[in-house]
């Protein structure tokens, strides 16, 4: 999995506080921009989001690219419709030897590996094979959700936030997961204000809405802080 944050709203923070201030200012944006200072710019931005008063960060966005990942990943990536996707088409670019992803569980049984890999062998020929026949777009109806993928995708911050609540999530799934963290880590080192409070609810509200499911980790969170 490769996951790059390719450009951004510059001066992220300061943006997103302009927008916030205007509310309450006669003055317009270009002033508001100057008269921010860096305090002044994190107090802003902190207590926005502490207010839950998150439409400002809706004028900042982030674009990552995104490669070496499953069609399984890409999925449920898409389904966060508040977005901006490209993705490597099936139809107009063949997948020739596609390249795969290998979950660990099955990387660390010798039986389901041998299974799994001879199964992704025998597709890869059936695909080749069905080439000679039919177009691209057809063929790729062999092809699994272990195959590779590329994407580019482009949030803004407030989208961000939702995407991070629910993908870092311990429930989430593990190949998703590792690209939000990843995703997280990057975004934070640019705008740190924006990010420092986003995760999971168990982290960022003392809340966990997993019901049943929970993996149990507020307790441990709570556990800590007594
Ligand atoms: C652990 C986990 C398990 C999941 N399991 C399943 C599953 O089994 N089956 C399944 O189908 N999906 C599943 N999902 C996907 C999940 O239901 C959401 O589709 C996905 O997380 C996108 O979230 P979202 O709608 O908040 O994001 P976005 O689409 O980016 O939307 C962001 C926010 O905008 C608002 N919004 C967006 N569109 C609308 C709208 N049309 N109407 C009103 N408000 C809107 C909502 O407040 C929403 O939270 C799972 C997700 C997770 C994290």
């Amino acid at each position: 999995m490769r996951v790059s944050l390719v450009q951004y709203t510059p001066e992220p923070e300061k943006v997103v506080a302009a927008a916030a201030r205007l509310c309450y200012s006669s003055d317009p944006v270009p002033e508001l921009l100057e008269q921010l200072d860096d305090e002044m710019m994190g107090n802003f931005v902190r207590k926005l989001r502490d207010m839950g008063h998150l439409s400002p960060f809706e004028h900042v966005s982030f674009q990552f690219s995104i490669d070496g990942v499953s069609r399984s990943l890409s999925h449920q990536l898409v389904r966060h419709r508040i977005a901006s996707y490209s993705q490597r088409s099936q139809r107009y670019v063949k997948e020739n030897g596609f390249e795969f992803v290998t979950p660990l569980s099955i990387g660390r049984n010798p039986e389901a590996l041998a299974r799994f890999e001879a199964v992704m062998a025998r597709l890869q020929e059936d695909y080749q094979e069905l080439l000679n026949y039919v177009p691209a777009e057809d063929a790729r109806y062999v092809l699994p959700n272990a195959c590779t993928t590329s994407l580019m995708a482009t949030f803004n911050a407030r989208s961000l936030l939702n995407f991070f609540e629910h993908r870092t999530c311990s429930r989430a799934q593990w190949e998703i997961r590792a690209m939000a963290e990843t995703m997280l880590r990057l975004v934070r080192e640019v705008a740190p204000n924006l990010f420092s409070e986003a995760g999971p609810t168990c982290r960022t509200q003392g809340v966990c809405h997993q019901g049943a499911y929970s993996c149990g980790r507020l307790k441990t969170l709570e556990g800590k802080k007594k």
